[in-house]
């Protein structure tokens, strides 16, 4: 039987370097979903995941009411445009009404109960009303305008399953059926540090040679957005000795590490023996640009995750590696960033390694494509605020214009 082999894969790349599909599998491989939950208030449940599933005990809506401002009517009665009805009651919003009786019909409201005996509500710009008396020019049909009781949600129905994250959305709808708290997953709790000589926290003066740590405050943003309890340790010298001992104090603080800088093979790299010295490190070479190095391993009960210093490889494997696992690791049932199809609107040649380009989705008149920022560079950190996702470019891949490239949106899934 004949083998088949990925021609382009296997002509140009890099000997050494795992792949980013075979990272990923291994990474999520190894996040366990957090055991613990607890009953939160609906209002502080923005980004937690659900412990369990949420079921409705009411029907929503909880009973036929109007969908219009209009005339309540029995449909039988206005076959044909023209007829006119009493107007015998009125029904705001809040109130219930009595039993229609024949000839006649009931002022009413959006949201208002439709009262028994009525079928149908006729909107008002169809209605002429003069005293009391009101005709209608239109042609009624049963149901017009009325929304069903539980034609949302019916009673008894599961409205969200365990594993939802909760969006704006999602707080609305458990809200729509009553419900005050719902059982939810602790947060992840993750520690971050932020390794080099020559970081300065804003607010601060640059000396000659010192940069700013905007790491700490794109790895916390992230963070925070994704739900986690952030545990913030600060920038950290470039010794092994300060390595070591943060990384001791955060693996006993977090379900997860996270760390930024100091994974290369540089002299001043420290955070991938301190890992080796404390814990296991399980792997840090993936063939992808940028981020090649991102070391992955355990301290203790703590994942680690070493992603690189460069601020657009930081951004990148974050979205690529470390949001997935701490989607997981929150027990949310979608942890995988969405990938769509878009089509390229730029020529470009692949390097050795799979890359990240930053793109933002535009439109003409074939539809969406996506435009790439004109500068890729690791440190050029513009690009991830310029741009909303980023294009997948194989490696060695030659890339046209058209070309139906893969799309991971920066929003998560
Ligand atoms: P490293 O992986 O430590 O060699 O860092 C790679 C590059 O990223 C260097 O140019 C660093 O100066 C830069 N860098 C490292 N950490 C940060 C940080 N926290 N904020 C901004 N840039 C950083
Ligand atoms: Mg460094």
């Amino acid at each position: 039987m004949s083998r088949e082999i990925n021609v382009t894969q296997d002509c140009c790349s890099s000997p050494g370097l795992i792949a980013v599909d075979e990272a990923l599998r291994k990474i999520l491989g190894a996040g366990a979903t957090v055991e613990q939950t607890e009953v939160m208030d609906l209002g502080n449940i923005l980004g937690r995941v659900l412990a369990e599933d949420v079921t409705s005990t009411i029907n929503v809506p909880g009973y036929d009411n109007s969908a219009m401002d209009g005339y309540a009517v029995r449909s039988v009665e206005c076959t044909e445009p023209g007829v006119s009805l009493t107007v015998s009651q009125r029904i705001p919003a809040g109130q219930t009404g009595v039993e229609l009786e024949a000839g006649t019909a009931a002022r009413i409201f959006t949201g208002a109960p439709v009262p028994a005996g009525a079928d149908a509500v006729v909107m008002q710009e169809l209605c002429h009303q003069q005293g009391d008396v009101v005709t209608v020019n239109a042609a009624v049909k049963e149901g017009d305008n009325i929304r069903r009781a539980g034609e949302d949600i019916e009673k008894g129905s599961v409205i969200l399953n365990a594993g939802t994250r909760i969006r704006p959305q999602e707080q609305g709808l458990i809200a729509s059926v009553g419900q005050a708290g719902v059982n939810v997953r602790r947060k992840l709790k993750v520690a971050a540090f932020f390794t080099g000589d020559e970081l300065v926290e804003p607010g601060e003066a640059l000396a000659q040679g010192q940069i700013y740590n905007s790491n700490r405050y794109t790895l916390t943003g992230l963070l925070h957005s994704a739900g986690c309890e952030v545990i913030d340790l600060g920038i950290v010298p470039d010794t092994l000795e300060a390595t070591l001992d943060v990384l001791k104090r955060a693996a006993a603080s977090a379900d997860l590490v996270l760390t930024s800088g100091g994974v290369s093979v540089g002299e001043e790299d420290y955070v991938r023996i301190a890992l080796e010295q404390l814990g296991e490190l399980s792997m840090w070479r993936i063939n992808m640009k940028p981020g090649k190095p991102v070391a992955f391993g355990k301290v203790d009960n703590a994942l680690f995750m070493g992603l690189p210093g460069n601020p657009v490889s930081v951004f990148v494997t974050f979205i690529i590696f470390a949001r997935p696992l701490i989607f997981k690791m929150q027990g949310a049932e979608n942890y995988l960033s969405n990938e769509l199809s878009i089509r390229s609107g730029f020529e470009w040649k692949g390097v050795k390694r799979q890359e990240y380009l930053r793109v933002r989705v535009r439109q003409d008149e074939s539809g969406a494509y996506a435009e790439i920022y004109p500068h890729q560079g690791s440190g050029v950190l513009s690009s991830t605020s310029w741009a909303d996702g980023l294009v997948v470019v194989e490696a060695g891949k030659i890339v046209n214009k058209g070309d139906l490239l893969k799309y991971i949106p920066f929003q998560g899934p």
